[in-house]
């Protein structure tokens, strides 16, 4: 059995899984979104409690993959990109946090970068032709698809990051691997970046040169395995007997269009809170019903800067383009720096606990909502370790951060990247590779 993905443009033939993923996006440019979800079996809820995070993972993803990977190297491939913690964290009495840093790059794409590497790797075991990866990022997607596809035979990388807008652990990141691993940096907005990428897709002279594929969270490889982190939390909650709301720091809006496939494969979570900086284009469009995309304006929280959320267009097919379902299961809050710096502080004074910029913004929406709705139980998801943004954070709490290994081990290497300025010279550093 294969799952059928179609673009949500509705103009191009459908796909299975394999295909969708190598192709990224569809060829009439939309994004992939799959034909009919399964329900997961009332048994499967009855007894995750006692569930391992990989037979969760494995259930939750098995119908989406389908036969074209085979049950075994999916459950290696699952092993292999979720083989770190992922602690429930409680902070006030109806706040939890669900700590998602703990892999490699200590962001929470690691997951979906490393299970889509694994599937691409799977895919492409007979092949002779390299792939070449493409990936526009706004800090921590380009970091996590890098270290996911680090030296995997058959596969090149190329990052393209805008210019003095990424963090410098985010930056020591995307440019000291080498190897496979290309890092391009454009003087320009992620927004420019992604536009440049986008293009590059439908440029005839790359495409007959180069299999493109993307690992930006258009992917579905990529943006699926991002619902296992609601069902982990789910999990451990379960015991409590609350409704549980999520408060999820979105910039594309990929991660929490995973949770929202995980409610729809039946898990019973009462409503999605999309935690935004000042890049708010979801929340006015709940309030107005336009939807007015504008150019993303840098904040502290840079991995949320997105003025056009490219997944805003799958959240709008799971609840049906209805306007009115949309807004009962979504609320939106979004945050001026000023807050979140005020908001790093108070949770450290309180409690100890150091979030990052993006954490910091979950945590406030989950304050703001619980204003209105007291009996629920709130989790945001803490998205990113806070020493990838040393910068920000060290001045608010007024104490170093302990460096993570994963950033102690890289934070004197030497950085290789190209600069860019317009997309003819993207395009010949992209085809000299
Ligand atoms: C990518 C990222 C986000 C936003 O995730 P989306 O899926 O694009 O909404 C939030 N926080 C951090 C730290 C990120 O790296």
């Amino acid at each position: 059995m294969s799952m059928i993905y179609y673009s949500l443009n509705y103009n191009s033939p459908e796909s299975n899984f394999e295909n969708a993923t190598r192709k990224g996006l569809a060829p009439d440019k939309g994004l992939y979104f799959p034909k009919d979800i399964t329900k997961l079996d009332d048994s499967f809820f009855d007894e995750i409690e006692k569930l391992s995070y990989s037979e969760i993972a494995f259930q939750a993803i098995k119908q989406f993959v389908g036969s074209e990977i085979s049950e075994s190297a999916l459950k290696i491939i699952i092993e292999e990109s979720i083989n770190f913690d992922f602690p429930l964290i409680k902070i006030e009495n109806s706040i939890s946090t669900i700590e998602l840093f703990h892999g490699p790059t200590m962001a929470f794409k690691d997951v979906g970068a490393h299970f889509m590497a694994r599937c691409v790797k799977y895919f492409n075991r007979n092949k002779k032709n390299n792939v070449t990866v493409l990936v526009a990022t706004s800090g921590d997607t380009g970091g996590a698809v890098a270290n996911g596809f680090y030296n995997l035979d058959g596969v090149d990388v190329v990052i393209l990051y805008p210019k003095n807008r990424v963090s410098s652990v985010q930056k020591k990141q995307l440019t000291t691997l080498g190897k496979n691993i290309t890092a391009i940096e454009l003087n320009g907005t992620f927004d420019d970046c992604q536009e440049m990428v986008k293009k590059a897709f439908l440029d005839k002279e790359i495409t007959s040169k180069k299999e493109l594929t993307s690992a930006n969270s258009i992917n579905i490889a990529r943006w699926l395995p991002q619902m296992f982190y609601f069902m982990f939390a789910y999990r451990d909650l379960k015991k409590i007997n609350k409704q549980i709301v999520f408060s999820v720091p979105s910039g594309n809006f990929g991660n929490i269009c995973a949770g929202m496939i995980a409610q729809k494969l039946g898990f019973p979570f009462k409503k999605f809170i999309a935690a935004n900086n000042i890049n708010n284009v979801v929340e006015r469009y709940l309030s107005t019903k336009i939807y007015d995309p504008v150019s993303s304006i840098q904040t502290i929280s840079n991995a949320m800067d997105v003025g056009c959320p490219s997944n805003f267009i799958r959240i709008k097919k799971i609840y049906n383009d209805n306007y009115d379902e949309l807004k009962s299961n979504l609320s939106v809050f979004s945050f001026s720096d000023l807050a979140t710096r005020k908001a790093i502080l108070k949770i450290f004074k309180n409690t100890g606990y150091i979030a990052d910029p993006h954490g910091a913004l979950g945590y406030l929406a989950c304050v703001e909502y619980l204003k209105t709705n007291p009996n629920v139980h709130t989790v945001f998801l803490e998205t990113a370790h806070p020493a990838k943004f040393l910068d920000t954070i060290e001045p608010i709490i007024k104490k170093k951060i302990k460096l993570p290994n994963q950033i102690q081990s890289i934070i004197n290497k030497s950085e290789v990247s190209t600069e860019v300025k317009n997309y003819n010279e993207f395009k010949e550093n992209l085809l000299r590779i």
